[in-house]
């Protein structure tokens, strides 16, 4: 792995030239070194040849369609950690849930503010720069001292209060809060939840959030719903 010094890098794989130069623009500013291309195929050759801190991947390309681009990089063991945050058009949640069911780590629709876009692509890095370590211990979340859940043990406690949990609500709760920010489709929550007495089918996985959010009183708020997509964990509200 690199040094903390290293330079990071990103690819922004964008065929309208104003929203790649805009990217590219803040990115700098933050001391991000920037390759620009607009065509599918280029973006795989070139993140082979020299893996990015980060992926821009518009989904509308001239060549290969983004989710294609995301579909091969995500197959492949030296390009599938790289964080792959997608640019969508308004209105696209099919394509949003088969980008996040692919393996991408975030969206951001356009037009988008810069100062949003940033957040996103700053999370996105960061969070997969932890997610290695994270990966194994699936025993322990410390959410801020707010939300504390022991797999192990089946405990969870919210601001120091013990909240009893369903194995499945337990199952769900941990897989969005292990990962704040990011968003979960249904599908997702159901192929990791599933066990050989639970049958989840999306509208139940509606019914299980809505028992979490009051279960967990105050930080009930913290599971979001994105419409059209599915569940995240809020990863502003424990601050
Ligand atoms: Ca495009």
């Amino acid at each position: 792995m690199s040094p903390m010094t290293a330079t990071r890098t990103a690819l922004v794989v964008e065929d309208e030239p104003e929203i790649a130069d805009l990217v590219k623009f803040h990115l700098q500013r933050e001391g991000i070194e920037v390759s620009i291309t607009r065509s599918g195929r280029r973006a795989l050759e070139l993140a082979r040849q020299d893996i990015p801190d980060l992926l821009v991947l518009d989904l509308m390309l001239p060549d290969l369609s983004g989710l294609e681009v995301c579909r091969r990089l995500k197959e492949q063991d030296e390009t599938k950690a790289i964080p792959v945050v997608m640019l969508t058009a308004r209105g696209s949640e099919a394509d949003i849930v088969a980008g996040i069911e692919m393996g991408a780590d975030d969206y951001v629709t356009k037009p988008f503010s810069p100062r949003v876009l940033m957040a996103r692509l700053q999370n996105a890095m960061r969070r997969r720069a932890s997610a290695t370590s994270e990966q194994n211990d699936t025993v322990l979340i410390r959410l801020a001292g707010q939300l504390v859940m022991d797999r192990e043990r089946h405990i969870v406690t919210c601001s120091k209060t013990a909240i009893n949990l369903t194995i499945t609500e337990f199952e769900m709760l941990f897989m969005l809060a292990r990962r704040p920010g990011f968003v979960r489709t249904r599908d997702q929550i159901i192929s990791s939840v599933h066990g050989p007495s639970t049958v989840l089918s999306q509208r139940t996985i509606d019914v299980h959030v809505t028992a979490i959010r009051r279960k967990l009183g105050e930080l009930g708020g913290s599971i979001e719903t994105v419409r059209g997509v599915g569940y995240r964990f809020s990863d502003g509200g424990l601050a």
